[in-house]
């Protein structure tokens, strides 16, 4: 992402950072048929820490050490937490993650791997975000949450080379899972700087996806309103897409006038909509994606229901993270055969013919 360098706030840093972005954009014609378009996939799940997570923490976590001899930190036992640990490791600066009580051992693992102090914080997590931002101010650490000016500015660079990838023509469409609405508003930044440098004439039309367990912005769009309302706890349930569905998004409000001003809209998906969608990525795309970035390609679907893309559209789903990390919670289904060492050329024999 460093080839977009003098449109970023730092100068290109050392170490780990400098493997953010750059990620494929795949066109991917299996996935023509579930989606209802031409289907492009930018993989983000291919980052040193599995997800889109790191072109933020490549500007805000240098960012921050330049800025400040304190620690960092985040709010987080997800792709945030992890990503932050592993950027402020590479530059040796401590990290603090503070993270639910009861977060799930497979969880502390991969964020542990990279040596920052966790803090299990008992109490009401969610109200954690406003007493952490305010704490920075206090404390010499800076907490880098999902809406930090200089993580947005990150972002902005997967906007950059979807087009970059496409040019001299654009995307129809950009599908993105969105949860607070950071990565939304980095790709707004993206499209509004190419506009303003008269590089982009009509942008993608920006498609955001939430699961239905959990979706504020959905029901903003469809309400017609410029800011989400918080959601209450009897009107969130739970999801398999973890990584998404926050209630109350902070850069929520950005995220709507992004899709308006792009002239898209807000979908909300089920976990069943998201595990068929989840299992099309790779039987029909070859990708293993997390749950919450299999939103996008339900999305899609969803979308090409409602008459919203056509399938002559170019569509860039953007699946968020990588499935790797989630592996051992499934429920251990997976069809297998047993064959004898010598039936076994005539059952492989058979393969082709039997089909
Ligand atoms: C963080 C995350 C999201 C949501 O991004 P926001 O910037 O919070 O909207 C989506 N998918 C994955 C895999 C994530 O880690």
């Amino acid at each position: 992402m460093w080839r977009y360098e003098p449109l970023l706030p730092i100068d290109r840093p050392k170490g780990i950072a400098r493997a953010a972005g750059g990620t494929p954009l795949v066109r991917s014609e299996g996935l023509d048929a579930v989606a209802g378009c031409q289907v492009y996939v930018k993989d983000e799940g291919e980052h040193p820490t599995g997800s889109y997570k790191d072109r933020g923490s490549a500007v805000a976590v240098p960012h921050a050490v330049a800025a400040s001899g304190g620690a960092v930190g985040t709010v987080s036992y997800g792709n945030m937490a992890m990503s932050t640990a592993a950027h402020a490791a590479g530059l040796d600066r401590e990290c603090v993650v503070l993270v639910p009580d009861e977060i799930p051992s497979v969880r502390l693992e991969l964020i542990g791997q990279y040596d920052p102090t966790i803090v299990r914080v008992d109490g009401d997590y969610g109200a954690l975000y406003d007493d952490a931002l305010e704490l920075s101010t206090e404390l010499p650490i800076s907490i880098l949450v999902s809406d930090a000016p200089s993580r947005i500015s990150g972002y902005k660079t997967a906007l950059f080379e979807i087009c970059e990838a496409f040019a001299p023509d654009v995307p129809d469409a950009i599908v993105l899972p969105t949860s607070s609405g950071g990565f939304a508003s980095g790709i707004w930044r993206g499209i509004r700087d190419l506009e303003a440098a008269g590089s982009l004439d009509e942008p993608p039309r920006l498609y955001l996806v939430q699961t239905d367990t959990s979706d504020p912005l959905t029901r903003a769009f469809d309400a017609g309103v410029a800011d989400p309302a918080p959601l209450t706890d009897d009107e969130i349930g739970e999801t398999i897409a973890h990584s998404i569905g926050n209630p109350d998004p902070p850069s929520g409000g950005r995220a709507l006038a992004a899709v308006r001003d792009t002239g898209g809209s807000v979908v909300s998906v089920s976990d069943d909509d998201i595990r068929a969608a989840q299992r099309q990525f790779a039987v029909d795309g070859g990708f293993c994606v997390e749950p919450a970035s299999a939103t996008s390609l339900a999305g899609a679907t969803r979308l090409s229901e409602r008459g919203a893309i056509g399938s002559d559209d170019d569509v860039v789903l953007v699946p968020t993270g990588t499935g790797f990390k989630e592996l051992g919670t499934g429920d251990a289904s997976i069809a297998t055969e047993r064959a004898n060492r010598a039936a076994l050329p005539e059952r492989l024999a058979s393969l082709l013919t039997d089909t």
